[in-house]
């Protein structure tokens, strides 16, 4: 680089110059990044919430369905099947007589209702159980040698129904089962004689519920109801559920509406471990997604109220969610195609940024660059004085100025052309430029008039080096015709300002002239 000397623009500013657009498209692309990360993940979580409420509401709606289509199948058993003379004649007979008359009732009643309760099991009824008024049981068709105890501490559906003397419906928990029961009086001539629950089990209404998904069904319980409630030798019906130690799973719901659309027990217990420590025991509906290897499972926990209102457990389902899966994949995918336009944009902005900055570096030179030369301009020598004179006078250290001209260069023009005169400018700066060192200021003032600052660098090796630079030109073999120069050398003065520094030295220049050129005039 021929005005390598005198570069402006230091290496360590075009480093950071270049450097800066690196930080540029880095940042660009980070903040970026962030941004669209976020509204992306934002818009995930929504869509996820979205699809979890929908199938948490399409699950409660058809587990509300089922339990109400079962209400009506209860009512029309009890219209259809109970609600006949004879039967209330039974209890009313049963409630008036004593136990050996009660014995009898018991079993007469048995026996006629008997082929109907087994035909009824089959369409999954779970219990039908005569009390006499009181809450006292009289015929449990499925335990018939389990009678004569007073259930009205634990079933307060048959307390509510005696002291109502209307029927009641809802999900209560008993002395053996957990059911939907439906209470209906039984009133004979006008006397109200006892009470018959019809129920059905939770598998029933699991039963009819829609299947969409590969999907399990269970009842969860509040243990310390179980346990207040049962009788102890039922409690192997239940086991501690994985999700919650306080809450029991009846282990004789089925859950499952047939082989081929049920979770596996292991997949089934891995998402209960993992929705144990996100389970809040407060909540009423709450959604689990977990992921089993490449499977995506939705668990919905909705609250179990009793007839009364009282949250009693849940009913949990489990179902496969390929949606959650495919949402995921979509995410995942708008996700790459935003970085990787990302990338694009961070490599756009950081080829422009670099462009715009070297541009701007290339216009900063050429505004101080002689450019047939390609040694500094008066302009940017100007500049370069006025610091090195401030400089110079803070540190009290010398510093000299060196002029010089060429000799009749006019007659090189005329006698050898324009061209050839350019081309011992050219050189002459080479010359020059070999002969001082990098601290020095080598710029063309004008036309074939040459200045050099000589920083740190008293007057009397400021006349030393003129000389030599002088003789330098003088020798030169490049040409077949004679180059000289005029120089005039000096340093810088108390009183000096760089504008009287630079006259003194052009002076000095012309009194060489005047002695007959090619000789060194120097002034302090
Ligand atoms: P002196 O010894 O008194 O300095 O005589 P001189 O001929 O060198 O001085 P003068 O001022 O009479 O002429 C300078 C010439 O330099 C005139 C001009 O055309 C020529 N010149 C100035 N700039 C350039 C340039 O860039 N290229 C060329 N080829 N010639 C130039
Ligand atoms: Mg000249
Ligand atoms: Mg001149």
């Amino acid at each position: 680089m021929p005005f390598a000397k005198n570069n402006p623009t230091s290496p360590i500013k075009s480093f950071l110059a270049h450097h800066l657009a690196k930080v540029v498209a880095l940042a660009a692309f980070l903040i970026l990044s962030l941004i669209s990360m976020t509204i992306i993940y934002q818009n995930y979580q929504a869509q996820q919430q979205r699809l979890i409420d929908y199938s948490a509401s399409l699950g409660q709606t058809s587990f509300n369905s089922s339990q109400k289509s079962l209400a009506l199948t209860a009512r029309s058993i009890f219209v259809s099947a109970i609600f006949k003379d004879d039967i209330f004649k039974l209890m009313a007979e049963a409630y008036h007589g004593d136990e050996s008359v009660r014995a009898q009732k018991r079993q007469e009643l048995y026996l006629k209702l008997y082929p109907t309760y087994q035909m009824l099991k089959h369409d999954n009824l779970r219990q039908l159980h005569f009390h006499l008024p009181n809450a006292i049981s009289f015929l449990r068709f499925h335990r018939p040698d389990k009678f004569g105890d007073d259930i009205s501490a634990v079933r307060p559906s048959i307390v509510k129904a005696n002291e109502t003397m209307q029927s009641v419906s809802g999900f209560e928990e008993g002395r053996i089962y957990n059911d939907f029961r439906h209470v209906y009086p039984i009133r004979y001539k006008n006397e109200f004689v006892g009470t018959v629950e019809i129920s059905f089990s939770v598998d029933s209404i699991f039963e009819l519920m829609l299947d969409n998904h590969v999907e399990y069904s269970a009842i969860l319980l509040n243990k310390t109801l179980i346990q207040h409630k049962l009788f102890s030798d039922e409690m192997h019906n239940y086991e501690t559920s994985a999700i919650n130690d306080d809450l029991l799973e009846d282990k004789e719901i089925i859950g499952f509406h047939d082989s081929h659309s049920t979770i596996q027990p292991e997949i089934l217990h891995q998402i209960d471990a993992s929705i144990r420590p996100q389970f809040n025991p407060e909540c009423d509906t709450c959604s689990f997604i977990t992921q089993i290897g490449s499977s995506y499972y939705l668990t919905h926990l909705f609250a179990l109220k009793n007839f009364l209102g009282e949250k009693v457990g849940y009913i949990a389902n489990y179902h496969e969610e390929p949606a959650l899966k495919t949402l995921k994949k979509s995410y995942l995918q708008v996700f790459a195609v935003y970085e990787a336009l990302l990338v694009l944009i961070s490599i756009l902005i950081f080829f422009y940024g670099r462009n715009l900055l070297s541009q701007q570096e290339a216009l900063k030179r050429l505004a101080n660059i002689d450019s047939l030369t390609g040694i500094l301009n008066r302009h940017a020598f100007k500049k370069a004085l006025n610091e090195q004179v401030a400089q110079s006078r803070e540190r009290k250290n010398p510093m000299s100025v060196i002029f010089f001209d060429i000799d009749h260069f006019k007659s090189i023009n005329d006698n050898h052309g324009h061209l050839m005169g350019d081309e011992v400018l050219k050189y002459l700066t080479l010359l020059i430029r070999d002969g001082i060192t990098h601290n020095d200021v080598f710029a063309r003032w004008g036309g074939e008039e040459f200045v050099i600052l000589l920083p740190n660098t008293s007057f009397t090796v400021a006349q030393v080096i003129a000389e030599r630079l002088r003789k330098r030109i003088e020798l030169q073999s490049h040409f077949n015709f004679p180059i000289t120069c005029s120089f005039g050398v000096t340093c810088l003065r108390q009183n000096d300002s760089a504008q009287s520094l630079i006259q003194r030295a052009d002076q000095l220049l012309y009194d060489s002239k005047h002695l007959g050129r090619n000789c060194v005039t120097a002034h302090e």
